[in-house]
């Protein structure tokens, strides 16, 4: 079975038992973020080399889209499987000029609450986990690549969100 790049590994393990609350924020929302939204082909994108983990797996399905694969869930999974992206969320690591700088996931806005509230919403803990995930992603050249892919994309929606007057599903 083929590997996961090694920081790809670290930084799973680094997140397999932080969570953005003490308790278990699915049940605050109803696990909103495990349900597809209404009408919109919803998947979690996958790090460089995190397709391997998911091959042998027959529940997920991967597809190949313009900003990356898309990896499809049934909807509930054991903690060891979920991918980086469902672990970070709802925040994400992003690759700034002075460094790692931990941010609220824009596309996170019309799904959880946690992410409206803001990065003061979520545990210290947390947030210093994600930190350190960016910084080991960031040793590999393709994670790095990645990171700075997904921190363009942010920035795009910010500029999205403001054009459309700050709030909205963007
Ligand atoms: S939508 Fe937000 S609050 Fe709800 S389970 Fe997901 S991360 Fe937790
Ligand atoms: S992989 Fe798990 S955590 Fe991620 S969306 Fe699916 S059920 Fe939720």
């Amino acid at each position: 079975m083929p590997k996961m790049p090694d920081v790809l590994e670290g930084a799973r393990v680094l997140l397999e038992n932080e969570t953005p609350l003490s308790g278990n924020c699915g049940r605050l929302c109803g696990a909103r973020c495990c349900r597809p939204m209404e009408g919109e082909n919803t998947g979690m994108l996958l790090f460089p080399g995190e397709d391997a983990y998911y091959a042998a797996l027959p529940d997920y399905t991967i597809a190949y889209t313009p900003a990356g694969l898309l990896l499809t869930c049934p909807g509930q999974c054991r903690r060891e499987d979920r991918p980086l992206s469902c672990r970070l969320f709802p925040l994400l690591p992003l690759l700034r000029e002075g460094g790692v700088r931990v941010g609220i996931d824009l596309r996170a806005k019309p799904v959880c609450p946690l992410a409206r509230q803001g990065i003061s919403g979520v545990r210290r803990e947390f947030v210093e986990v994600v930190r350190a995930c960016g910084r080991l992603l960031e040793q590999d050249d393709a994670q790095k690549r990645f990171l700075l892919r997904l921190t363009a994309q942010q920035d795009d929606l910010r500029a999205l969100r403001r054009q459309f007057g700050g709030e909205g599903h963007v």
